[in-house]
């Protein structure tokens, strides 16, 4: 949907093209199935898709399901919803696990060639023997044993003849190469576990680096794009490819990860914040799942902007969290529709508006863009104004309501504070105000000037609604950088506040979920999940300001 801005990524495929490389570009979006997506996942996909689609391509949806512990359905349906709710549609929906047999084939080849052995050595030796980076591995004893041997026990190995940990498959290719990922890496273990497409098929599961490259090959991917901590194994990525019988030649080229304070990129760190309950599921507004983030009131569009702007490279930073909600701000100023909504209500009386009567007032739903129409909204004698937008002991400047001041009521006219009427407590429970009735539009005194301005809604038409205001998860810009605490002691525990009090004008009744409001003066809004009928639900997308500016 967004056409890619210019970054080394395409300006090196551009050359390739250019140079009859390639005809076309396909690439691949490749997530494990063991929880839902992140925004740093967002970053790869606009990615993936935008290199397919510059070059006349196509991007797979591949699970990469090598791992079958943490594994689940559940989040394979998720992972799709998501890809699709951000704008893309793969060509081809695609599991690792679908190419075990190939994998288990080309495993045989390289024992056949001589450049694979199964090592009977426990994980830990196997380890220890890889060296340091100052260090030469050390041989295992298992490292000359003849390709026959090899292929018998590798067979046996799959026929589940040896209990899980008794044998590995590794690549015989250098246990002095200065790069620690080439001294023979493990390829295949052997795990008893239920993986969710393959049920007990398998007892042996491949390595990250032994599926990956040669997934990337069957499907005839031309660029595959992984994220830095990768560029160590690019040498073990060409090594397999160059060994094996594989139908293509994918290159990896990577780019840095997104980073974004005062939240946490990890599906690690995401599990337990769900796990643990600190959150209230994976799509909590206040995750930085894409679901979470969906749920909030962030765009799509929103979304592939933010992607765009941040760019692609190979250093990474960590990007403001107020970036992304500039994104959906300028996104939602275009197209939200405005409404008024009292979140902290205090009641007004106007004593001079007749009682039972209402009045129809027009308010444009979009200030600077006529073409969104008008809707009707109705006035009473008895009214609710934002607590706020009054002070008893006003300063100067404040331009609202104060005693003997007056102010606006947005679309409506002109009222003056008479009286304010408190509990015995001393709390201000109610103000008795004056309208002018001259201040209405068309009338002599419409223009006459106030200095402020406030949204109303009639208690009479209101509708009673919860209203949810979210504030960063955690309170310090790098939650998951201190070594010295866990990140959880960093959450914020006042990320959600929950007004239950609020008031909504009558045509927010029936906004169907997921649609975007600006309540005015206040950010924009949007119906949560559990909003009904009954008991609407909002939770507010992000304020019309950026109230994090430090
Ligand atoms: P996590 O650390 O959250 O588990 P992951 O890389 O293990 O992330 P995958 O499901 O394997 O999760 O990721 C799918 C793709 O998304 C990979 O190509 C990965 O490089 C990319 N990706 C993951 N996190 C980010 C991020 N923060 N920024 C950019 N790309 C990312
Ligand atoms: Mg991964
Ligand atoms: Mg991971």
């Amino acid at each position: 949907p967004t056409s890619a801005p210019a970054h080394f990524i395409l300006n090196r495929i551009r050359k390739e093209v250019d140079a009859g490389l390639y005809s076309r570009v396909v690439t691949r979006f490749p997530p494990e199935p063991n929880g839902y997506l992140h925004i740093g996942h967002a970053k790869s996909i606009v990615l993936n898709f935008s290199m397919a689609a510059a070059f006349g391509g196509y991007t797979n949806l591949r699970f990469d399901d090598t791992n079958p512990a943490k594994e689940e359905q559940r989040f394979i349906d998720s992972i799709k919803e998501d890809v699709r709710w951000l704008g893309y549609e793969w060509e081809n929906e695609c599991f690792a696990s679908d190419y075990f047999e190939a994998l288990f084939g080309y495993a045989l080849h390289l024992v056949d060639h001589g450049l694979a052995y199964v090592d009977g050595q426990d994980a830990d030796t196997i380890r220890a023997q890889r060296g340091t980076l100052t260090e030469p591995g050390v041989d295992s004893p298992d490292r000359d044993r003849p390709p026959t041997e090899n292929r018998d026990l590798l067979e046996r190995m799959r026929a589940g003849e040896f209990p899980d940990g008794r044998y590995v498959l590794r690549a015989k290719i250098d246990m002095a190469s200065p790069n620690i990922n080439l001294r023979d890496p493990v390829l295949y273990r052997i795990r008893r576990q239920h993986h969710h497409r393959t049920g007990d098929d398998w007892l042996l599961y491949p390595t990250y680096d032994f599926a990956h490259g040669q997934s990337d090959a069957i499907e005839h991917i031309t660029h595959s794009l992984c994220t830095m901590e990768f560029e160590d194994h690019r040498p073990l990525y060409d090594w397999l490819l160059e060994h094996l019988p594989v139908p293509s030649r994918p290159q990896q080229i990577e780019f840095a990860k997104l980073n974004i304070d005062f939240t946490v990129l990890s599906k690690r760190r995401l599990t337990r914040l769900v796990d643990e309950g600190h959150v209230a599921g994976w799509d909590d507004p206040r995750m930085p799942t894409l679901a979470g983030l969906r749920r909030r009131g962030f765009t799509p569009v929103s979304i592939r902007n933010f992607c765009n702007e941040i760019g692609v490279t190979k250093s990474e930073g960590i990007i403001p969290y107020g970036v992304l909600e500039r994104h959906l701000r300028d996104d939602l100023n275009i197209h939200a529709p405005r409404r008024m909504a009292v979140l902290r209500p205090l009641k007004v009386v106007l004593t001079n508006f007749p009682a039972n009567e209402t009045e129809w007032f027009d308010a444009a739903n979009h200030p600077q863009n006529p073409e969104m129409g008008s809707r009707r909204v109705p006035m009473t004698r008895e009214i609710f104004i934002e607590r706020d937008d009054f002070m008893e002991d006003a300063p100067k400047k404040f331009f609202r309501l104060k005693p003997g001041g007056e102010v606006r009521l947005r679309n409506a006219f002109i009222v003056r504070c008479d009286e304010v009427v408190k509990n015995d407590a001393g709390d201000v429970t109610e103000l008795r105000c004056s309208l002018d009735p001259e201040s209405r539009t068309g009338q002599p005194n419409a223009d006459r000037k106030v200095k402020g301005t406030i949204h109303w809604v009639s208690a009479q038409h209101a509708i009673s609604a919860e209203v949810r205001l979210y504030d960063r998860l955690f309170n310090v810009p790098h939650p998951s950088g201190d070594k010295e605490r866990d990140f959880i002691e960093h959450l914020n525990p006042a990320s959600l506040e929950i007004l239950d009090t609020a008031w909504l004008e009558p045509t927010l009744a029936d906004a169907p979920p997921g649609q975007p409001f600006q309540f005015e003066r206040l950010g924009y809004f949007v119906p949560d999940l559990d909003s009904t009928p009954e008991r609407p639900i909002f939770n507010r997308a992000v304020t019309l300001r950026d109230t994090w500016a430090k």
